[in-house]
């Protein structure tokens, strides 16, 4: 563990200029790269030239300014960003995996990477075990002579359950794994790689980027493993070309730079909302409550100034209770009904039958996903308490169903 790691602090501490002394740094807005020699095109194809480029599914200029950036964030040797988190995870995946290798991945995670791991990796002989990943002793069970990965989301989607990423970096030394963590609800708070995880991935697409305007991924991770990636002959970003945008890699570097205030803003009306719903009533999931099951774990593990994120789930028991309250919340223009997370807004979805459908009904059950949850990725508002005299009312409508319906 690196004691007062600060990644804002790691990230200013980066200078780069513009091709005419500009404050941003120049936008490559080309697909290839000319070369004087013809041998050094050649030399480029059997190794990676530090400063020379050769077509932008391999690398671009803006492209490494961004993964630089991001590789500080979160304190690896290297990084390399994608068109999607989604291509982040299968690239990282299909790389340190082949036919007949096993993963160990928590069976609460994002519901487009459950689907991959249970319906497209198998076609490529890639099995994976899904295992409560709260419980080091049912994931030390998991695992066998032909596991390669342990995969797990430091913060769940959607429920929130914190991991122990060193219990699990342990096992990981132990039994010669890779631990690899998504860390997408909890940038800045809580860095993997500090303790102990081997790959860090985000999906850009939300804290980090912050708009709501683009779709992008990254792979943190040691040099070796980001060289692989990008390997000519064999590096699954390469062939399989989930290539980022460079005009989008300028613009999500920019949103970057003010990620620390954006994030203490969206942890602390997060922390406000959390307080009124429990004094309310609601059942609420909220890591920065003492009653979260891993709230002490997290005290443990985060950074310190950045909170406990932005991210609250309510369970309002039906369906019909949970779709109401989103309603009424988007009539007040509270927020938006609608899947993702890390925006200016509010943003509020319910996870059973949306982000999370692609888990089988049994395991959504087994895991308390059910269709009664409301994940809410708390916005920006200046004035928290005006928030909550909106959204009150709203609860009251919700509560006056509970009445007609027992
Ligand atoms: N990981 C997590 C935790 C997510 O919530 C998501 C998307 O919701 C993803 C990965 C996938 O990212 P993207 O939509 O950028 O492909």
């Amino acid at each position: 563990m690196k004691a007062n790691f600060n990644p804002a602090r790691n990230i200013q501490n980066l200078q780069f200029f513009g091709e005419f002394g500009g404050v941003n740094p120049s936008i490559e807005d080309s697909s290839t790269f000319t070369f004087l020699k013809a041998q050094r095109m050649e030399e480029l194809f059997e190794k990676e030239l530090e400063g020379c480029y050769l077509y932008s599914r391999h690398w671009n200029p803006t492209n490494h300014y961004l993964s630089e950036a991001l590789a500080r964030m979160e304190n690896t040797e290297s990084a390399m960003v994608t068109a999607s988190g989604m291509a982040a995870i299968t690239s990282t995946l299909l790389q340190l995996c082949s036919a007949g290798d096993e993963i160990v991945s928590s069976r609460m995670v994002y519901g487009g990477t459950y689907a991959f791991l249970k319906n497209i990796a198998p076609r490529f002989g890639i099995h994976t075990r899904f295992v409560d990943i709260t419980r080091p002793d049912v994931v030390e069970e998991a695992i066998t002579p032909r596991t390669k990965v342990l995969y797990c989301e430091s913060m769940s989607n959607p429920l929130l359950e914190v991991t122990d990423i060193p219990a699990l970096a342990l096992l990981a030394r132990r039994h010669r794994l890779q631990l690899v963590v998504d860390n997408t609800f909890t940038p800045m708070i809580i860095s993997p790689a500090n303790l102990g995880a081997d790959v860090v991935i985000h999906s850009l697409t939300k804290f980090i980027n912050g708009t709501s305007d683009t779709v992008a991924g990254v792979i943190c991770a040691r040099h070796e493993l980001i060289h692989q990636l990008s390997d000519v002959h064999s590096g699954t970003v390469m062939l399989l070309g989930p290539v980022m945008d460079s005009v989008r890699a300028a613009s999500v570097l920019k949103n970057l730079h003010s990620l620390h205030v954006r994030i203490k803003q969206h942890s602390a009306n997060a922390a406000f909302l959390a307080q009124r719903f429990l004094e309310y009533g609601v059942k609420v999931r909220y890591p920065g409550l003492t009653r979260h099951p891993q709230h002490e774990l997290m005290k443990q593990m985060m950074n310190g100034d950045f909170g406990f994120g932005g991210m609250i789930v309510l369970n309002l028991d039906t369906k019909e209770r949970a779709y109401t309250l989103m309603e009424k919340m988007q009539q007040a223009n509270l927020g938006y009904l609608a899947v993702s997370l890390g925006f200016y807004k509010t943003l509020f979805s319910s996870p059973g039958s949306s982000t999370s459908s692609e888990i089988p009904q049994e395991e959504r059950k087994a895991m308390g996903l059910t269709d009664g949850l409301v994940r809410m990725s708390i916005g920006l508002d200046e004035a928290m308490p005006d928030t909550w005299a909106r959204l009150k009312p709203c609860l009251d409508e919700v509560e006056k169903m509970r009445v007609v319906v027992e």
